[in-house]
């Protein structure tokens, strides 16, 4: 595909599956001098995705959205498989939202025969998802770089909802000088605070309805903080206790830890009693399907 210079005026965002091609059209837009925005998805969009688009046009002359269910982040299971793809919905919403460039690498040119380098970011990568998930990190670290290697954005946009990837994406930029400004959008609710994912689309009407543990699990957390003692066990017990108490839903973990170098944190000293400091996360499963959810755990929620 032949890619317009960046002057020309689109009425629909170019799609783009070849990372020489997307490097070529970022070479032109930014030597005309325009900066470019990036939002890496997986695709299968909803208002938490546009939302991320719409901070990137804010503090960009271009937006490129990836689109790409990248292999290397999902475990063993059939998750990767069943991940929705709605291509044809994800490219009329980018052009709704006025994306300039979509881009939709194949898992063949991301990955080609012999490809043999993976990005570790140790410590911040080995908690919660991590430990859940082992090598989830090492692959979203991968394809951030190569995302950012093929696109040389200026700045890039990503979501709270994945709180402990946002500090491992900023940690990997500044150890490898990449140079590319990193934004933390805050997360986008369904109206009963379920946090929108392109995952709940596979829980059932049952599961869906069970889900609302999990923000039900985060006030709960959040108002025991607010109210009761130093230490955070009771903060942890009342998530805990909002999970489990709904049969649909298995816990898998409640953390609560330093908002930046995620270490679990066992007394609430008065310096972290302020919004940014603290924050707590759960995640458990319904059915097949793995959700997360995250919030400050001294703000207000929701
Ligand atoms: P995904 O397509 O799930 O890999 O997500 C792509 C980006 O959108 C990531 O930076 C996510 O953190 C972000 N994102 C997904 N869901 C939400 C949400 N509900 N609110 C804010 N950001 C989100």
């Amino acid at each position: 595909m032949n890619e317009p210079p960046a002057s020309s005026v689109r009425s629909v965002a170019t799609a783009i599956d070849s990372p020489a091609e997307v490097r070529a059209w970022s070479d032109a837009t930014r030597s005309s001098g325009e900066r470019i925005a990036i939002v890496p998805t997986m695709g299968a969009l909803h208002r938490g995705h546009l939302e991320l688009i719409a901070s990137a046009a804010g503090r960009a002359d271009r937006v490129i959205v990836s689109v790409f269910v990248n292999p290397l982040q999902f475990g063993e299971g059939a998750d990767f498989e069943h991940y929705p793809r709605p291509i044809a919905d994800d490219l009329r919403a980018c052009d709704d939202a006025g994306v300039d460039v979509v881009y939709v690498p194949t898992v063949a040119t991301m990955y080609p025969d012999g490809f043999a380098t993976t990005v570790t970011v140790a410590g911040l990568s080995d908690v919660m998802e991590g430990a859940s998930r082992p090598g989830h990190f090492d692959g979203v670290n991968t394809v951030v770089t190569k995302l950012f290697a093929a696109t040389r954005p200026d700045v890039a946009v990503f979501g709270e909802k994945d709180f402990q990837q946002l500090a491992v994406v900023r940690r990997l930029v500044r150890d490898l000088d990449l140079g590319v400004e990193i934004i933390g959008h805050p997360i986008v609710r369904e109206h009963d605070g379920l946090a929108m994912s392109s995952r709940n689309r596979r829980l059932n009407p049952q599961e869906r309805a069970a889900a609302t543990c999990m923000p039900a699990a985060l006030s709960a957390a959040l108002e025991h903080a607010a109210t009761d003692g130093s230490t955070v066990d009771g903060v942890i017990g009342a998530a805990r206790a909002a999970v489990t108490s709904q049969p649909l839903a298995a816990l898998d973990y409640v953390e609560v830890f330093d908002s930046s170098t995620l270490s679990p944190i066992r007394r609430f000293d008065d310096h972290q009693r302020r919004p940014g400091a603290v924050r707590i996360a759960v995640a458990a499963r319904f059915g097949t399907i793995r959700l997360i959810d995250n919030a400050d755990a001294f703000d207000t929620f929701g």
